[in-house]
């Protein structure tokens, strides 16, 4: 199911598919155009009122876009699913109520596709959000980030994850990344699974 795609982002949502459930609760620690918070919005509402996107972004440009994006897209009663926060996901855990099963943490680095450039998101409070991520993900969840290269300060905050990732003890963690060796500035997928 991997390889019939192109572009990192459409693998993300494939392996999603594969381990996202209808009323699983999940994250989208950097919404932006919100395009990950309708995938996953659809993959885990259910009828009965079940599933939930919590989606967070530090710039009110991506959560506006991100609220027209759902606007159009969803009914009012599947509006009811998600959650916007303007804040920054190293904060991630004040908005999850306590004792609530988190199925998947997903990061999509980097800056707002035709937003500012300068507005990235930064290793430092990248590696605190993840601390956070680790924290609050449910035994049998997922941590994925799309970590994109090209841009200055891109491959460096992508080191930073993979010695994050690289750390987590072996017992308890599968990590791995997924890097297209063609295509050398295309986004890295890093996957994290708690087991
Ligand atoms: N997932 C988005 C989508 O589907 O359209 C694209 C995300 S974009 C590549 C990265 C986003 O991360 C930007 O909108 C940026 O504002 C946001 N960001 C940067 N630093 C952040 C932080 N500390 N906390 C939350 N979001 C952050």
């Amino acid at each position: 199911y991997l390889f019939g795609k192109t572009k990192s982002t459409q693998v993300v949502h494939s392996l999603w598919k594969h381990v996202i459930r209808k009323g699983d609760v999940v994250i989208d620690a950097t919404c932006g155009n919100g395009h990950d918070t309708l995938a996953l919005l659809r993959m885990v509402a259910d009828k009965t009122g079940g599933g939930r996107v919590y989606a967070m972004d530090i710039q009110k440009d991506a959560l506006e876009s991100t609220s027209v994006l759902l606007d159009q897209s969803l009914s009012p009663d599947e509006k009811e699913h998600v959650e916007l926060f303007l804040m920054c996901h190293s904060k991630m855990e004040e908005v999850v109520p306590n004792g609530v099963d988190v199925r998947l943490v997903a990061f999509n680095l980097g800056y707002l596709p035709g937003g500012q450039k300068t507005i990235v998101t930064r290793s430092d409070t990248t590696l605190l959000a993840l601390e956070a991520a680790k924290r609050i993900l449910a035994p049998g969840g997922f941590i994925t980030a799309v970590v994109y290269v090209g841009h200055p300060g891109g491959r460096e905050e992508f080191g930073r994850v993979q010695d994050f990732a690289s750390k987590l003890p072996v017992e308890n963690w599968v990590c791995c990344k997924l890097e297209m060796l063609n295509r050398p500035l295309a986004p890295i997928v890093v996957v994290l699974h708690r087991r």
